[in-house]
């Protein structure tokens, strides 16, 4: 469920009009609703309840600032994978002690930088990794936390591009190693082994996949413990998928997806941490977008949109659906026509749908992308030299631009000119 919509023949997000936010930032823009944040934030933290446990929000699906701390004063901790997401987090005052860093490249650097700013714990994906974490801690005399990614092997059954749990996954450490890699984890003096991670992928509609991972984690939390491991936290990932279409099959729920998890793990008397990203944001944000032409072609029309792939790629990437709806609902009875809609980018790829069914529009008409708060925004470019376009957050019946549009000169004018020139 979210808030967006419609009031007698007006789409809303919350309280209020898109067709006035529309009005005064002017389009495309992102816009985001607080109380969906909120509701998907909370169905996580209660479908955990009765167990010790910490919900990071996976900040890479949505990192604008007003929407960590929205999400950080309500409880949520931040799971970030580099330097930018953790200087962003405490910008928004999340404290240290509720970001946890992962991802399989982190440098010396980042290292450094979340030690020293304070960290709950590093998620180690490979052996070369650990060893510098170590280096860095001793050299700074303090002891990194840490958990070690495993590699479970299971096949998350979702798109090639966000599977991460198989063996071929460039992710954690296959799982048969683990206990030679604890060992070792164990005789650095710069670390304190805390537990144990997992993340086997994104968009998962099924939750067989990460039971399987799950009863591999129980598992090997036992040997890890005979081993002599004080193992007393488990971070379980994200990666629960959410509907993109209001026809298909729902995916499960985060109360069925706790309650798996304290099936599968409760037992153990551990610490839980879930890193869900797209099920808090997907649906809590939408890319809102003018028609500039309608134009006929041979045998299709094409809806061309002042949204372009750059500001929401994951058509182009990953195949994605999103469900367009017009921001001005349809009377009662209006036959629906395919469209071809697209954005002006010069790529076959910056199509958005094909052959899409929508009430009849006409240039100057305003449709929202629904499902767009997750991987939207951040993954934006300035390709054809298109701006980074804004971002609006509601709450009841106020908005706020939570980042600007920025004037063509900001974008001109960071390039330098060479002397020679
Ligand atoms: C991407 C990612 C997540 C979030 O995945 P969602 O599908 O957005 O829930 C969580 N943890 C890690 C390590 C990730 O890479």
């Amino acid at each position: 469920m979210d808030h967006f919509l419609y009031r007698d023949g007006a789409l809303f997000a919350e309280d209020v009009p898109i067709s006035e936010i529309a009005a005064a930032v002017g389009t495309p823009f992102y816009v985001y609703s607080t109380a969906t944040l909120l509701r998907h934030f909370r169905l996580f933290d209660e479908a955990l309840e009765g167990t010790d446990h910490l919900v990071c929000f996976a900040m890479k699906a949505a990192s604008n600032q007003a929407i960590l701390k929205t999400l950080a004063q309500a409880g949520a901790g931040m799971d970030v994978v580099s330097q930018g997401e953790y200087l962003r987090a405490r910008a928004a005052g999340v404290p240290g002690e509720r970001i946890v860093f992962s991802g399989v490249g982190k440098t010396a650097e980042e290292i450094r930088i979340a030690l020293t700013g304070g960290i709950r714990q590093f998620n180690v994906e490979s052996e070369p990794e650990m060893e510098v974490i170590n280096a860095v801690a001793q050299e700074l005399g303090v002891v990194a936390p840490i958990t070690i990614r495993v590699n479970p092997d299971v096949d998350a059954k979702t798109h090639a591009k966000i599977a991460t749990g198989k063996s071929e996954n460039k992710f954690g450490i296959p799982i048969a190693r683990a206990r030679e890699v604890y060992a070792r984890a164990a005789a650095l003096k710069g670390l304190d082994v805390v537990g144990i991670d997992v993340h086997i992928g994104s968009q998962l509609t099924d939750l067989e996949p990460f039971r399987l991972a799950y009863q591999k984690v129980a598992e090997l939390t036992g040997t890890l413990r005979e081993d002599g491991h004080n193992i007393r936290r488990l971070d379980l990932g994200g990666g629960l998928g959410i509907p993109y279409t209001r026809s298909n099959e729902a995916p499960p729920l985060p109360v069925e997806y706790g309650r798996m998890v304290k099936e599968t793990l409760g037992h153990l008397g551990c610490e839980i941490e879930i890193e869900p990203g797209r099920l808090i944001a997907g649906n809590a944000g939408q890319l809102v977008s003018r028609v500039i032409y309608l134009k006929s072609g041979e045998g299709r029309d094409f809806l061309i949109l002042d949204a372009a792939m750059n500001d929401l790629i994951r058509p182009a990437m990953y195949e994605a659906h999103h469900d367009i709806v017009p921001v001005q609902e349809p009377a009662a009875g209006t036959e629906s026509q395919p469209y071809d809609i697209v954005g002006p980018v010069c790529e076959t790829g910056d199509t958005f749908a094909k052959q899409r069914d929508l009430p009849p529009l006409a240039a100057g008409d305003l449709v929202s992308f629904r499902s767009a708060g997750a991987y939207g925004a951040v993954m934006a470019s300035e390709y054809n030299s298109r701006p980074l376009i804004p971002e609006v957050l509601v709450h009841g019946d106020q908005f706020a631009v939570i980042r600007a549009r920025p004037a063509f000169d900001e974008m001109i004018n960071r390039d330098t000119i060479p002397e020679w020139l």
